[in-house]
This record gives C-alpha cells, structure tokens and sequence, in this order.
C-alpha cells in the first residue's frame, strides 16, 4: 500500500474532489465527514498525513488536532477558512505541521503535502545541541537550561532545533519558513517572530538571558559565548 492519507472534512462534495485529485497523484485516501470519526480512524489505523478542516460539526478540527497529539506526530495539514488568523496561530501552536486556506489551487496543496512528507522522512539527527548552558535533545525532543525543563510546543521546538542547527549563522525568516514550516510563504506571515517572541518569553525572560539575537533586516542567530 502507498502512502496513505485521511482527511477529515464535513463538505462531501469537497472532500470527494480532494480524495479524487489525491488518488490521482497516486496517494491511498480515507475519508470521514466528523471529527468523532476522523479521530477514530486517526486512533485504528496507520496514516502517513492527515488533512484536517478547523470547521466541523461536533468535534472541531482544533480539538481533533489536540487529541491526535496525545498519541501521534503524523504530519497533520489544517484546513482553514479565508483569514481565520486565530485558528491559523493555534492550529500551529497545537501541533499542526501546516495549514492551507481554502478555497486552495490543488497544486497548492500537493506541493504542502510533499513538503509535509519529505519533512517527516528526514531522519531524526541523535546529536544533542547546546548553547551555554542550554541543552535541546532531537531524539528525546527535550530541552533543558541548567537541568531546568523548558516546555515548548512542537513548532518552537522546531524553530529552536533550526537555530541551534545553525548556532553561530545568521538565518533568515525565509529559510526558517522553508526548513521548519516546509513551504515557501512568501513572505506573506509575521509566523516566525510571533514563533521567535514565544522562545524570548519562555527561555530568555525565564532565565535572564539572551539566546536569541535579532539582526535587523536578515534574521536571528543564537551565539556561542561561553
Ligand atoms: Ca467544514
């Protein structure tokens, strides 16, 4: 079997189109119409994505994406209305590895769909990063400072692991965009410095110091001091 997809969409219409254009490009496609259901499945069976509209009618989409995460880190896409900036922030700060707003070229969501999957299949680099005393853990997904355990969301997690990755290099929002949300916007979203203030208040103003470093009009970089 090939790589399997669930969506969970309550528009029948719109969801036989996306299975359609889906199974086309070769992807095995389930559908469900609630949230009660989509989770169920999301609970029985093995799917590599999960395309997963914010509105639907009993269990939303935000709270099937909250439960999904208690037991799965499969890529999951939120599908969201025009302009919903709320639930853009917290489909991302609950656990959703993108989201596309409908109404969506098809080719669009391909493209976020591969991304999402090529992210996924990267295999998980076992090296411990540091910096002074802070210490992220890629295998575990810890991270501490000074033995302290910082709790951070999946996205800042990833955007923390980006920066270390790169400790000592200037790196740009676009290059953030692209290695850790895995598409290309253009521009378009102020998703990394709101991602970059939520690291400042959880480690910086926790610890009283200056991880993250702002260089103006290129990007933020975390220094080595010590
Ligand atoms: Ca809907």
């Amino acid at each position: 079997m090939g790589t399997r997809i669930l969506i969970i969409e309550d528009e029948v219409k719109f969801a036989r189109f996306v299975e359609m254009e889906l199974t086309y490009e070769g992807y095995s496609v389930t559908k469900a119409y609630d949230g009660r259901t989509g989770l169920e499945l999301a609970e029985g069976e093995q799917f590599d994505l999960i395309l997963l509209d914010v509105m639907l009618p009993g269990l939303n989409g935000l709270e099937v994406l909250r439960r999904i995460r208690r037991f799965s880190e499969v890529p999951i896409i939120m599908l969201t209305a025009r302009d919903s900036v709320m639930d853009k922030v917290s489909g991302l700060d609950l656990g959703a590895d993108d989201y596309i707003t409908k109404p969506f070229a098809i080719e669009e969501l391909l493209a976020r769909i591969r991304a999402a999957l090529r992210k996924q299949s990267r295999s998980p680099d076992g090296n411990v990063l540091t910096a002074g005393l802070l210490r992220l853990d890629p295998a575990r997904r810890q991270v501490t400072y000074d033995g302290t355990p910082i709790d951070l969301t999946k996205r800042e997690f990833d955007v923390l692991q980006y920066l270390l990755e790169n400790k000592g290099i200037v790196v740009s929002r676009d290059a953030l965009l692209e290695n850790v949300w895995g598409f290309d916007f253009d521009g378009q979203t102020n998703a990394v410095d709101v991602y970059i203030r939520f690291l400042r208040s959880k480690i910086d103003e926790v610890f009283g110091i200056q991880l993250i470093s702002t260089v103006r009009g290129v990007g933020y970089v975390i220094r080595d001091d010590d």
